[in-house]
């Protein structure tokens, strides 16, 4: 007996999502706060989980982090739903939408993630290629709305791993042409410095993402949250398991976000800058391309196959994300913006390279 055949077809033929297990002391892969969680934040978030009940269930609709993070991205409170990474929340959104037969519409390159999960509940992917500079096709993808109707459509803005962003007024359009459900994963906002929470006002078929593992510098706790409309969220919610959301990390999210402008902000900001001083000294080192980025990462093309940059970086202690294996980037590598220092150690080591 060949249990596998129990398998779905269509799983089978996936390539499983996996990370290479690799480590260097400059861990630049993974677009994680270089940082690291500030100390009086962790320092609160332990006072408090003191005094709490370890024995005791936590809530089981976190109400008190909801609250907490709609004053902090202005949106209403039942319109939020908190989860165990904002991954959990992507795949419950389409859990509730997705089966045998429906369309989702996504953009190519992109976090692999949606493919993944869209392919396992049974969705028919259509992909629309990036331009040659790597940004939205604003035109195409209208036009892909017009010819497959779609369910749902992900747009990853910033996008990982390009880092390019939607206009607001492009998203506004489609949001206006689509009768599906317009997801926007905006995993690395703070970056941009721009939100598309305002149009949740007025557009009842979108759906906002957003994870404290990336500008929050709480990857290793897993809380992200989906912001939509109360009734929409309601349902989304229906593909969450009851208690999701651990109290260790919704103790610490809601501590983040109540110190986040004192405490992470700056750090942010001073990730921006070096994102900046990043491209240009990139720019200059002959066989490099790097490509403007709105997020706390980019991508750089590379006249050494990528495949070897990573290897001989890797000997330079220094661990990034060959992204060669992406749609159209098979010339291309990605690193996260370090601290300065670590900014400094990855352009001396690739101008020995190069
Ligand atoms: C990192 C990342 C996330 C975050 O996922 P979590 O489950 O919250 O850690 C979401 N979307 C994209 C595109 C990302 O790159």
């Amino acid at each position: 007996m060949n249990y596998l055949d129990k398998i779905k077809p269509r799983v089978r033929e996936l390539r499983a999502y996996t990370l290479t297990p690799d480590r260097g002391s400059i861990k630049i892969n993974q677009n994680e706060n270089p940082w690291g969680m500030p100390a009086k934040i962790k320092e609160e978030s332990l006072r408090r989980l003191e005094n709490r009940a370890w024995s005791r269930y936590p809530d089981f609709v976190p109400a008190s982090l909801h609250e907490r993070l709609a004053a902090y991205a202005g949106w209403k409170p039942d319109g939020i739903v908190a989860g165990n990474g904002s991954n959990e929340l992507i795949q419950a959104l389409l859990m509730v939408t997705i089966g045998e037969g429906k369309r989702v519409l996504i953009c190519e390159p992109t976090f692999a993630l949606y493919r993944q999960v869209a392919t396992v509940l049974g969705g028919e992917i259509t992909s629309v290629p990036l331009t040659p500079q790597l940004t939205y096709d604003t035109k195409a993808i209208h036009e892909a709305v017009e010819e497959i109707n779609p369910d749902v459509t992900i747009i990853c803005s910033p996008n990982n791993p390009t880092g390019c962003v939607m206009k607001d007024d492009d998203l506004a359009q489609l949001l206006d042409r689509s009768s599906g459900l317009v997801v926007i994963d905006e995993a690395y906002f703070e970056f941009a410095e721009h939100t598309v929470v305002p149009l949740l006002e007025r557009h009842a078929n979108l759906v906002v993402f957003r994870t404290f593992s990336k500008a929050m510098a709480m990857a290793a706790l897993r809380v992200g949250y989906l912001l939509a409309e109360p009734s929409l969220a309601r349902e989304i919610s229906k593909a969450v398991l009851p208690y999701n959301l651990n109290a260790i990390s919704q103790t610490s999210a809601e501590v983040a976000v109540e110190m986040y402008e004192r405490e992470l902000q700056p750090l942010v900001g001073r990730i921006i800058s070096e994102r900046e001083r990043l491209f240009v000294e990139l720019r200059i080192i002959e066989g490099l391309v790097p490509v403007p980025s709105q997020a706390n990462f980019m991508i750089v093309r590379s006249t050494v196959e990528p495949r070897r940059v990573f290897a001989e970086l890797l000997r330079h202690d220094i661990l990034i994300r060959d992204v060669s294996g992406y749609s159209m980037l098979k010339d291309y590598f990605r690193v996260s913006v370090g601290t300065p220092s670590e900014n400094d150690a990855l352009i001396a080591a690739l101008r020995e390279i190069f």
